[in-house]
């Protein structure tokens, strides 16, 4: 029998000793997990019993105890530490790239995706200049989605089949435009689980952030408590919607910097 709701969870760069990491704004530093961090819970999984999957594989909903693990923007780290690891515990993953950051300082070269795709990760598309894309006209809404598609395609020398959006913004147009471009799926970044009957073009993916507790992330790994920060995020919608994007950045980073004064 298929196992009916399949967590997916979405990492960004991870921190090592010495290295800088790609933004050091607050916002974006409490998505970066230390690596020490991502491998504590990687042994959680295992010891748990879960498989790590990638995209592909979590879509067909295998009987197992499962969890989707996916990166977001291709930072240097999902080759230098986040695939050694993974490889270790004999896990599989999707890694999103953001084409128009390959080859520049922190992210991944063109050379490093190839390898992490020879490795056997699977590679996705996370746009080509990380724009929200619910913002965007028509022209600038395929540069992001269907050149940035075609760009990687070239340098892994195969087809993409998954999108995931950046910010976790997107629109009817979004998914118009991703389906068009011919990606199977879209992941956004809504805190709820899967199942077979969620359409492949609206995947919800729960953020990993710094500082998570074993059993914050095991009730994470098994889908309980997702309402409780889902219920977070609508109310932050809101006022995202209310605001308008940039508006609500600008917010955000005032409130974030003003926390941690
Ligand atoms: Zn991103």
């Amino acid at each position: 029998m298929a196992r009916p709701h399949i967590v997916f969870l979405m990492y960004h760069e991870l921190e090592l000793a010495g290295r800088k990491l790609c933004q050091s704004e607050p916002g974006y530093v409490r998505y970066i997990l230390p690596v020490e961090e991502f491998r504590n819970q990687m042994a959680w999984m295992k010891q748990a019993g879960f498989s790590g999957l990638s995209v592909s594989e979590a879509l067909l909903f295998p009987a197992q105890p499962s969890v989707c693990i996916t990166f977001d923007d291709g930072c240097e780290t999902d080759l230098i530490a986040a695939a050694p690891l993974l490889c270790e515990f004999g896990f599989h993953a999707t890694f999103y790239v953001t084409a128009g950051f390959l080859d520049t300082p922190g992210y991944m070269t063109s050379h490093q995706l190839r390898e992490l795709d020879s490795l056997g990760f699977e590679i996705g598309c996370h746009s080509m200049t990380h724009r929200y894309l619910s913002d965007l006209a028509e022209a600038e809404l395929k540069r992001e989605i269907v050149d940035a598609k075609q760009r990687i395609e070239q340098i892994v020398g195969h087809a993409l089949d998954h999108f995931s959006c950046p910010g976790g913004r997107y629109n009817r147009r979004t998914i118009e435009t991703a389906c068009r471009a011919g990606f199977k799926t879209v992941a956004n970044s809504e805190f709820r689980a899967n199942s077979a009957a969620t359409s492949n073009y609206n995947l919800g993916r729960v953020a990993m952030l710094r500082g998570l507790s074993r059993e914050e992330f095991n009730a994470t790994c098994h889908g309980r408590g997702l309402w409780k920060k889902r219920l977070q995020q609508q109310t932050r919608r809101g006022v995202q919607c209310a605001l308008g994007n940039r508006a609500y950045d600008r917010l955000r980073a005032a409130l974030l910097k003003g926390s941690r004064e």
